[in-house]
């Protein structure tokens, strides 16, 4: 039989250009004409037109209170807002809806967590374990638990390039471990946790683990189940959705056992004056109105990645991470600070002789869009002996020409300071 070629089943190759082209905020020009160059992506994402349009489209003709109103425009306010939790179960492989609760975001989520399941797992003279990596929003609200509890916060170390000291897990994972509470992805050094191996130990003990999924969820395939957490939360406005909305996930077991965070409106069964009794999840941790238009929209923005492929957007900013690592490295004077083996989409460098302040405050104008400083990581720059660092990181609609740029006005900044 002639060998015949079997029809393609790949998906199409992932356009950089074609995903610019959606997003209106990066086409424009900042100060003397000079092309913006959107290298912020860990602070905030932009967001694709269909975005801004599906929020736009809420207020213009769909604007209703959720949950409440017989009315058409409430019933179809409440079926999009349903709908929009259905995808984020999805984008995050939940296995249930219900699973998934919305609030404002990342901050929001963990701070939930720790007022809400965290009295019911912590005691006093116990212990919540973090790592030296983690973002403000995720030390916290532990800290503030465990002042609450009369519990010890303990602290696994990182190495020099920026990776878990994992040798010393077990040394900390003991008897009055009572939570792990871990990023997935490091915002100040892009290093990617071996989640599942902590995970896996936590569990061995009996001990539920919170991850930090503010970095992960924007870039790269995220499935809840497959790494076992017991709660993952993560932001709206790091993937391409508005500000102001975020998922906190957690294993029904818990979540049904916790008690609410806030009471009101939308969050109960009955209310009487002699008690009241709760709404199932996930509306019990919904109380009062919530972000519509922003849940909605995320939902848009969800599916916006999802069409666009996890897996190829992935690829494309792994490719993009390496080219941009390469060049930097081989710039003379900079410092990379995070090498881990594994990083996501996170560039993190320090300049010989030159204030990271000023630098961001130079690429600036040249139109380069850097985050300077301690990236809400104070005690990860305290571990590294840095005041700050300089950041660019990356999104799937950066490309090689924004990291060229990035390089060229390093070049310069050095120049200028050096
Ligand atoms: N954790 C990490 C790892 C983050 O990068 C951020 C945002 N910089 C947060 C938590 C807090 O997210 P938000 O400000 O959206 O609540």
């Amino acid at each position: 039989m002639p060998a015949t070629t079997p029809p393609s089943t790949a998906a199409p190759a992932f356009d950089p250009e074609a995903i610019r082209a959606d997003f209106p905020a990066l086409d424009q020009t900042v100060y003397d004409d000079a092309p913006l160059v959107y290298l912020d992506n860990a602070a905030t994402s932009q967001k694709p037109q269909v975005v801004i349009d599906r929020m736009n489209a809420y207020y213009a003709r769909e604007n209703s209170n959720v949950h409440r109103g017989v009315h058409a425009l409430s019933q179809g306010a409440s079926e999009a807002y349903e709908q929009a939790r259905e995808t984020l179960a999805r984008f995050i492989h939940a296995p249930d809806p219900d699973t998934v609760v919305w609030t404002k975001g990342t901050t929001d989520g963990l701070n939930l967590i720790a007022s809400s399941f965290g009295p019911t797992v912590v005691d006093e003279g116990d212990e919540i374990l973090l790592t030296e990596m983690e973002h403000h929003a995720n030390i916290v609200p532990w800290q503030m638990l465990a002042e609450r509890t009369g519990a010890s916060i303990r602290v696994l170390p990182i190495t020099d390039t920026g990776e878990l000291r994992l040798d010393r897990l077990d040394d900390l994972l003991s008897e009055q471990t009572a939570l792990v509470a871990i990023s997935h992805v490091s915002n100040a050094l892009g290093t990617v946790n071996p989640i599942d191996a902590i995970i896996d130990a936590a569990h061995a003990q009996g001990v539920p683990v919170v991850v930090d999924g503010a970095q992960s969820a924007p870039h790269r395939p995220v499935d809840v189940q497959a790494m076992d957490a017991d709660f993952f939360v993560f932001s709206g406005h790091k993937m391409f959705g508005p500000t102001g909305i975020g998922v906190m996930y957690g294993k029904r077991k818990h979540l049904e056992a916790m008690p609410p965070y806030q009471g009101g409106g939308d969050m109960i069964d009955r209310v009487s004056f002699e008690g009241t009794t709760y709404d199932d999840i996930p509306h019990k941790f919904e109380a009062g109105t919530p972000n519509i238009s922003g849940a909605i929209a995320l939902g848009t923005a969800a599916e916006y990645i999802l069409n666009v492929g996890r897996d190829e957007m992935h690829a494309y900013e792994s490719d993009l991470l390496d080219y941009a690592t390469r060049r930097l490295e081989a710039i003379e004077g900079l410092r990379l600070i995070g090498t881990a083996e594994e990083k996501t989409s996170v560039l993190s460098f320090v300049l010989d002789d030159v204030h990271p302040y000023d630098a961001g405050t130079f690429l600036d104008r040249l139109g380069i869009a850097v985050r300077t400083g301690n990236h809400c990581t104070e005690p990860l720059m305290d571990r590294l002996g840095l005041p700050g660092t300089i950041r660019a990181s990356l999104a799937g609609y950066n490309t090689r020409a924004d990291v060229d740029a990035l390089v060229e006005g390093i070049r310069k900044t050095q120049d200028l300071f050096g």
